[in-house]
């Protein structure tokens, strides 16, 4: 807290679903912020695995023992919604030397649009280096054990999941779950 005011930070991303990685970085940035919003984007009109909602509730039990943690949806610009929350700063992960191009062209584009808004990246724990919410749901569609990657109400969401879409038999919209 400084000057009485909340120094607050959103954490955006697909969260498709969470896993260790990305409850890591949120609590690490709990370190350096007083509230931290973990944002979830919802892109209008793709099909993902998991909706907005089911999302925002998988990250909401994740992080349920983090009181300054807020978990919501959004399907704006990043800074937009930053500035909707009264945030300062955009939290990112970085896992590996290629998402470091991305994260740069983004936190370029993103100061550029809002300068006032500072972007954070944290590095992430080598222990979670190798997770990402892809690998997880392609190891799950598979049958695979995910448990060392993502929290027991996630695996038990996403096992529930694809034996819905296994039961559906509907192939095409299954490519499409997994891909988002
Ligand atoms: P995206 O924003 O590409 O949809 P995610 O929603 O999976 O990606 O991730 C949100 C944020 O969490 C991003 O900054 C991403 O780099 C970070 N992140 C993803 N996986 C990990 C991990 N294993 N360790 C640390 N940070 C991660």
């Amino acid at each position: 807290m400084r000057d009485n005011h909340i120094c607050c930070a959103i954490f955006p991303g697909s969260f498709n679903p969470v896993h260790y990685g990305h409850i890591d970085i949120a609590q690490r940035a709990l370190r350096m912020f007083d509230e931290v919003v973990v944002a979830v984007y919802v892109h209008p009109g793709k099909a993902n695995l998991f909706s907005g909602e089911e999302r925002v509730a998988l990250i909401q039990e994740a992080l349920r023992n983090e009181p300054r943690v807020r978990v919501a949806s959004y399907n704006k610009l990043t800074v937009d919604y930053a500035r909707e929350v009264g945030a300062h700063a955009i939290v990112r992960g970085l896992r590996v030397f290629s998402d470091f191009e991305l994260e740069f062209r983004m936190a370029l584009a993103n100061r550029r649009l809002a300068p006032d808004i500072e972007i954070v990246t944290f590095i992430a724990a080598e222990e979670h280096l190798h997770i990402s919410s892809s690998t997880i749901r392609e190891i799950a569609s598979l049958g695979g054990d995910v448990s060392s990657t993502t929290p027991p109400h996630v695996v038990a969401a996403l096992t529930r999941r694809f034996e819905e879409l296994r039961a559906q038999g509907s192939n095409s919209s299954y490519m499409v779950s997994i891909d988002g």
